[in-house]
């Protein structure tokens, strides 16, 4: 089995009795349960050939389900050969991110994720520049959500604060920052303008921009290239999962399948290992 890099993964805290069901706000997030629900996803990348992946924490006050930054923590300090640590962060306010980036720095992390619709921010306003040149200084990576965007509730954010337009002036301003824009730039962002058209830009143009190819967004992504063939740096795509443990066996395959079906099986290796091998052995954190 041919090795694996996810780039975009979350701890899906998992009910103890039904391993299968995600926790719902009664449940009290216990060590028990964070281990309990990590030990799960490391079982299923292994089954997978997942060799590590990083973990992004996200706000509890959103998603009840999803770990955050201090099971992040956690679960990293237990298994530091599997995981590298992002830390989720409101860019709004800029004191507290960076307190909090520093924070979890300490604690060995090396990314940091950003959810502008979260806050309704623009990611490239001036005003959270503070937060952009810490990030730069320490030489990080950092994950945008891009495209739609649920909450644990259903509500719906603006995906307008989620086009990958918005990373450009960043990565012009912070050289020695990694940007990563998930779910290939999304689709449907800012009304008439496709989140992976502008994407692909960056990622030809910017040798410190990235996407990855999580969610089901990047099956309709990929298959929507192949009908025009656009010019595509194939070495700055990697893959994420973005699902709970028991999915990403059948993410990894449909992935495969696709790229398989529009000739681009030569990319399979590179996209799933090696161009994540080669960043992250390339990037590392400022002391
Ligand atoms: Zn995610």
């Amino acid at each position: 089995m041919n090795e694996i890099i996810d780039f975009h993964q979350h701890l899906v805290l998992q009910k103890l009795s039904a391993p299968e069901e995600r926790i719902t706000a009664d449940d009290e997030v216990t060590e028990e349960l964070i281990y309990a629900s990590a030990e799960e996803l490391v079982k299923a990348m292994e089954e997978n050939g997942v060799v590590q992946a990083v973990l992004h924490g996200l706000p509890n006050e959103v998603w009840c389900y999803y770990g955050n930054n201090e099971c992040v923590a956690k679960v990293v300090k237990k298994y530091p050969d599997r995981f590298i640590g992002s830390v989720h962060i409101y860019t709004d306010e800029v004191n507290k991110s960076k307190e909090i980036i520093k924070e979890y720095v300490d604690k060995g992390f090396r990314s940091v994720k950003i959810m502008p619709p979260l806050h309704s921010c623009y990611p490239d306003d001036p005003l959270f520049s503070g937060v952009f040149e810490l990030i730069n200084k320490l030489k990080l990576m950092v994950l945008f959500h891009m495209g739609e965007l649920l909450s644990g509730k259903g509500q719906e954010y603006e995906a307008k604060y989620a086009h990958p337009i918005y990373i450009e002036k960043l990565a012009r301003l912070y050289p020695e920052t990694t940007f990563i824009l998930a779910h290939m730039g999304g689709i449907r962002c800012l009304e008439g303008m496709v989140g992976y058209k502008k994407g692909f830009e960056l990622i030809n143009k910017y040798p410190n921009v990235y996407m990855d190819c999580s969610s089901t967004t990047a099956y309709k992504v990929f298959l929507e290239w192949n009908e025009n063939r656009t010019p595509l740096d194939f070495s700055k795509i990697m893959w994420g999962s973005d699902v709970k443990p028991s999915v990403i066996k059948e993410r990894i395959e449909k992935i495969k399948e696709i790229l398989t079906e529009i000739g681009l099986e030569t990319e399979i290796n590179k996209i799933f290992y090696q161009n994540g091998n080669e960043l992250l052995s390339t990037q590392s954190v400022a002391e």
